[in-house]
């Protein structure tokens, strides 16, 4: 701070980190940031924060951003930086001669839940009005596609139905596949303090996360589950609370769909689902199942956090349904300290999912096949909208090899690094004519594109975030853009070279088109957001200053409806060659493939991913403390060092996914989500071996 001079001047902008929200004041000495301080006006965060909030930001003027657009027609040949107005030429002549070839439908965009909305609607835009189909998707396709399915499905609303404030009111938290503490660490810091105070903690996850046992805390149950069995254990929950009488039965006549409760209880009252039956498949002891779900029911207000150990498996839509019904089961709906509350793991994961960066959905979850709907934005954009819905990331990338998808624009989003089976996904984009990628560095897609546009940071855009609790925040310019726009300002750009005739000034103009087309947002305004720092949706004229609790008289898209979960096991089996499962998550210090804490000056953020083993799974393979292992699966093989722990259960190893040098996607499957096609990032049968290092 001392070398950087001191602040000058203030901004109040929010992280672009996590699903949490925080907001922070930008200390400014004239254009050079000083420092980040939490905000204690916050409402997400209350002037608290975690170390990637505060302290990892330095990657925004890192020696490795790409200022200047680059070329070059082969991706053999080296980059050639060129201007602004060739550059664009260069990507919408390419794209524009790929469709006149192989129809408008050979061309697609993936985009990023790091980016802010009005940049996530444009992007979406920029795909049906000027390409003219619906190839869009964003990375939420591979993290909380299932949380959107699931809850439209149960709840009528895609998104978590409490506020951060909630959990305040709550006497029995269930956490599911979540590791709030490496994952969400602020918010975990305001579930610690209600555990502290006295509220139980269940924890299903297969590893002993810090939740599970730290200071102060201990979990009432951890139900140490095989990878891949969340259904099974949920509906074992759920069968105790049926057969012993302790559901809600008030609410769900109140509230539920009674005929499909009915259905759903006759379901889940098979013995088949009992703790007893699924004991031997999940690995959970059914005393403990049993328990678990007795306190859950009867112990006064129940919340459901869970995570990625939930989506991001091939039953991961059924795990949410499996995980709404538990909620409406309980009664545990519409009020302070209950509900189901998916944590979020990017910044703008739930903002994504809203501005209809799906390929079958407009802005609002409303299916692209629904005419009323189209006619909205075809009266708002003056063009006809193709009805038929677009390609998710796997089906473009299964495309490309085929021969019939040719054209990517890649706005934040590395997909070499964080999609499942790296060796498909570098199939596919060596296919393309054409991969347009927009970022702050030159990210290992980038080894296969043609056309660079550099980003901006965070720090140097205007535009919004929503947070895990549907919380609207501002996200202001603290700089100038370092490449000489923000990334929405470039979309238009791009999509002016097509022939598109954009005519946005600021992202305001955007959030003005974005409430005028959607109905949860008919009352946001950056007026409205100046004037009370934030707001969460559904913010009508119904709700003015927006909704922190939804479903407090009811569904408010009819009733409750019970799904039937029934559990299926995943492809991926274990065997002689490969008899380990294999899991993954973070750690707080990092975030995602790293390529923003890699390059924050720093030497916390450089620990490298490491293999949890458990010390009897290693013995028998000859392995200790520190060695260099082999991880290898059907799909591929890395090394990295072998830590030993009885986090994790024989059987199960553990890693992060922050380096690019360990490259674990290269072992992931692809296997993927019945509904969503969210990859099974967390399980995949592997081999341990000892090795001589990389
Ligand atoms: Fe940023 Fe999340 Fe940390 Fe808050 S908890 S500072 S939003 S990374």
């Amino acid at each position: 701070v001392a070398e950087l001079g001191t602040p000058t001047r203030c901004v109040i902008t929010t992280c672009a980190y996590c699903g949490v929200g925080c907001s922070f004041k930008a200390e400014m000495n004239g254009d050079q940031l000083v420092r980040m301080v939490p905000w204690r006006h916050g409402k997400a965060n209350r002037g608290h924060s975690c170390v990637k909030g505060r302290f990892a930001y330095g990657y925004a003027s890192h020696k490795d951003r790409i200022l200047n657009p680059m070329i070059r027609d082969t991706i053999d040949e080296p980059w050639r930086e060129v201007s602004w107005d060739e550059a664009l030429s260069f990507a919408a002549t390419r794209m524009k001669a790929i469709q006149q070839k192989h129809g408008r439908r050979s061309v697609g965009v993936i985009t990023s839940s790091r980016c802010t909305n009005e940049e996530t609607y444009l992007v979406q835009k920029l795909t049906r009005a000027v390409f003219g189909n619906n190839n869009t998707d964003t990375c939420a396709r591979v993290c909380h596609s299932p949380t959107g399915y699931g809850l439209g499905k149960t709840f009528g609303t895609s998104a978590g139905t409490q506020d951060f404030d909630s959990v305040e009111h709550t006497d029995v938290v269930l956490i599911i596949g979540a590791n709030p503490t490496d994952g969400h660490p602020v918010f975990a810091s305001r579930l610690k303090k209600r555990l502290r105070q006295g509220a139980k903690l269940i924890v299903v996850d297969p590893r002993r996360t810090d939740i599970v046992r730290s200071a102060h805390v201990e979990a009432a149950h951890h139900l140490p589950l095989r990878p891949g069995t969340n259904v099974a254990v949920v509906s074992a929950l759920a069968h105790v609370i049926v057969t012993e009488g302790l559901m809600d039965e008030a609410y769900i006549r109140e509230a539920c769909d009674w005929d499909e409760f009915q259905h759903y209880a006759e379901f889940i009252g098979d013995p088949r689902h009992s703790p007893e039956a699924v004991e031997g498949v999940t690995g959970v002891p059914a005393a403990e199942l049993r328990a678990a779900a007795r306190l859950f029911a009867t112990g006064g207000n129940g919340a459901i956090y869970y995570g990625l150990g939930v989506t991001e498996h091939s039953q991961g839509s059924t795990t949410v349904m499996a995980i709404a019904n538990l909620a409406m089961l309980t009664g545990n709906i519409g009020r302070p300290g209950v509900g189901v509350n998916p944590l979020r793991g990017q910044n703008n994961v739930q903002g994504a999912c809203d501005m209809g960066s799906f390929p079958h959905e407009l802005p609002g979850y409303r299916h692209v096949k629904l005419p009323d709907v189209r006619a909205i934005f075809e009266k708002a954009w003056g063009v006809e909208i193709d009805p038929e819905p677009g390609l998710r990331i796997p089906n473009m990338l299964d495309a490309a090899v085929e021969g019939t998808f040719k054209g990517l624009y890649c706005q934040g989003e590395d997909i070499l690094q964080s999609d499942p089976d790296t060796h498909h996904v570098a199939a596919g984009l060596k296919a393309m004519e054409c991969v347009i990628v927009h970022d702050l560095f030159l990210n290992e897609t980038a080894n296969y594109a043609h056309v660079f546009l550099p980003g901006s940071s965070f720090l140097e855009k205007d535009g919004t975030f929503t947070n895990a609790e549907r919380r609207i925040n501002r996200v202001r310019k603290v700089m100038q853009p370092r490449n000489g726009y923000e990334d929405w300002e470039i979309t238009q750009m791009l999509a002016n070279a097509m022939g598109a005739g954009w005519r946005y000034t600021h992202p305001a103009q955007i959030m003005e088109e974005i409430s005028s087309t959607t109905p949860s947002f008919t009352g946001v305004s950056y007026e409205r957001l100046e004037e009370l720092g934030s707001v969460q949706w559904p913010c009508d004229e119904n709700a003015p200053e927006g909704t922190p609790i939804m479903h407090v008289n009811g569904f408010q898209a009819g009733r409750g409806r019970f799904i039937i979960t029934e559990y299926v096991a995943t492809e991926e089996r274990t065997g002689p060659r490969f008899p380990l499962l294999l899991t993954t998550g973070r750690i707080l210090s990092q975030y995602n493939v790293g390529a923003q804490t890699r390059r924050t000056e720093n030497t916390v953020w450089h620990e490298e991913d490491v293999l949890e083993i458990h010390p009897h799974d290693a013995e028998v393979r000859g392995v200790t403390e520190g060695d260099w292992v082999r991880l290898a699966s059907r799909t591929g093989e890395t090394t990295l060092r072998a830590v030993l722990t009885d986090r994790v259960s024989p059987g199960v190893v553990y890693t992060t996914f922050h380096h690019p040098a360990t490259q674990a996607n290269v072992v992931t499957t692809d296997f993927s989500d019945w509904a969503t096609n969210c990859p099974e990032y967390k399980v995949t049968a592997v081999q341990v071996s000892p090795s001589n290092g990389p």
